[in-house]
């Protein structure tokens, strides 16, 4: 009997394992494909590892002005997705080496729950007992409606699209979330044409306003269209709506990137009693579902779909599961909380964006009254040494005036993704203000400037 089962292998099933076993329990993981799961396989690694690549491209290319010649200077596609699969397979090993050293059973097959405390492997017929189990499925790529998507030879998905052998002279993506705005930098620096269709009125939608527009200043290489539905797919061809005039763009390739869905069973889990809605299985703030002993993370929960928040839940999980089994000690009484509303997010690429907490307009909406300050990355020394006088970025940060209680930071600078980390504790430690000004950041680093938009602040709050 093990005290915990965990079904699927990403970041939040390996983190919660990786915990668990710290903590002592007898745990199981079952992974059908590879350990990682999307995370380090499909998604955040290998895409990080592309865009560090014609990052370094741009830079040699750009070298000119900050004292460097490099001549020839050429991008190897295959190279580089060579160098991004070597990534892959290092960091996918140490997951299996991580497993070892915390004494985990991993099993290599697709996991069933069969009743609450029994899970089948369906590859083997073995069935485990525990006395937990933790859902960590994750999402996959899903496919809109469009008529002309399916047995179309010209059409990717964030999986596929890591498998090409060559760089396409021109791609249109579909959908200007993270995952489509991260393939269009990497596209477009390498030397793509590139196009992007949103329908939303802008692209990035969780991000403050003023931060994408700051960010799609340093992207005019590429061609965006808002507000503009996607009617149908013929062959290469991209047929939308704009402002009521119908467009078409042709493209070699045709990247869908307009959302993930969970990778569940609704009617099996239903009719177990686990409460489900399409976007996955229901949990609580202790990521617990509707069946006792039966608990859910990650991406399959629909609640955040972010590799550290996946960890962060599994992470939790196995520490409420340790205080159940060792101390008889419900979640609720115990320390630890998932930070639902301070989970950070990064937009990799060239500029890096990275925020946390409330966005200008969500603070408006909630009759928050708020003093904010944006402030240029130009005034930023480490900035301008390493930018040069054309780039752009900002850092905004948002206060409550009436708490003086920091409630949102919003980065469009390099290393910002590096930086957040310490803007989440801050909100998620309730950090006035004064906190931030009264910290001291080391000079000359671009972070600094979170530094000049708290003092910033101050001035706000003092008129
Ligand atoms: C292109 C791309 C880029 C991304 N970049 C970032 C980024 O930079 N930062 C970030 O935070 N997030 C990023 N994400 C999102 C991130 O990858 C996911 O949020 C994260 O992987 C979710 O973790 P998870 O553990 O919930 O699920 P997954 O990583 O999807 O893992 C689930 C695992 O469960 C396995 N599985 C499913 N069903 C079963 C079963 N029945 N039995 C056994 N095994 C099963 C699957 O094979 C899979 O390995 C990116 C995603 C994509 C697609």
């Amino acid at each position: 009997m093990f005290d915990v089962i965990i079904i699927g292998g990403g970041p939040g099933g390996y983190v919660a394992a990786e915990e668990a076993g710290l903590l002592g329990l007898k745990t199981a993981l079952i992974e059908k494909d590879a350990l990682g799961g999307t995370c380090l396989n499909r998604g955040c690694i290998p895409t990080k590892s592309m865009l560090n690549s014609v990052k370094l491209y741009k830079h040699a290319q750009h070298s000119g002005q900050f004292g460097i010649t490099a001549e020839h200077v050429a991008l190897d596609f295959s190279a580089l997705m060579n160098w991004k699969n070597q990534s892959v397979t290092k960091l996918v090993s140490g997951i299996e080496f991580l497993m070892k050293k915390h004494s985990i059973t991993v099993y290599k097959g697709t996991g069933t729950i069969l009743e609450p405390h029994k899970v089948s492997i369906a590859e083997t017929g073995e069935v485990l007992e525990g006395k937990h189990i933790i859902i960590a499925s994750g999402s996959e790529p899903a496919l809109p409606p469009i008529p002309g998507i399916k047995d179309n030879d010209c059409i990717l998905t964030s999986d596929s699209i890591l498998t090409i052998q060559a760089l396409p002279a021109s791609l249109c993506i579909i959908g200007g979330g993270v995952i489509g705005m991260e393939f269009a930098n990497f596209f477009a620096s390498a030397g793509t044409e590139v196009h992007v269709i949103e329908m939303l009125p802008e692209i990035l939608p969780f991000m403050d306003g003023e931060a994408v527009s700051v960010y799609k200043r340093t992207l005019r290489t590429i061609d965006i269209h808002t507000g503009a539905k996607v009617l149908e797919i013929k062959d290469n061809s991209v047929i939308f709506e704009e402002q009521g005039t119908q467009n078409t763009i042709t493209a070699e390739k045709i990247l869908i990137a307009t959302g993930r869905k969970a990778v569940f069973d609704k009617s099996q889990y239903e009719a177990m009693g686990i409460a489900c809605t399409n976007k996955g299985i229901t949990v609580d703030d202790y990521c617990r579902t509707s069946v006792p002993g039966i608990w859910a993370i990650g991406d399959v929960t629909g609640r955040a779909q972010l590799a550290h928040t996946a960890s962060a839940m599994g992470r939790a999980v196995s520490l409420f599961i340790a205080g159940i089994e060792k101390r008889n000690e419900k979640p609720e009484a115990s320390r630890i909380r998932i930070p639902w509303n301070y989970f950070p997010w990064v937009v990799y690429g060239e500029p890096e964006c990275a925020g946390v907490g409330m966005t200008e307009a969500q603070a408006i909406a909630s009759g928050m009254e708020i003093v904010k300050a944006s402030i240029p990355a130009r005034s930023n020394g480490r900035f301008l040494v390493e930018q040069g006088q054309t780039g752009h970025g900002l850092c905004k940060m948002l206060v409550d005036k009436r708490t003086e209680v920091v409630i949102g930071v919003h980065l469009v600078l390099p290393y910002a993704g590096e930086m957040i980390w310490g803007m989440q504790y801050a909100l998620a430690h309730g950090a006035t203000v004064y906190d931030i000004a009264q910290t001291v950041f080391p000079h000359p680093t671009v972070s600094e400037i979170i530094h000049d938009a708290a003092i910033a602040c101050i001035g706000e709050l003092h008129h």
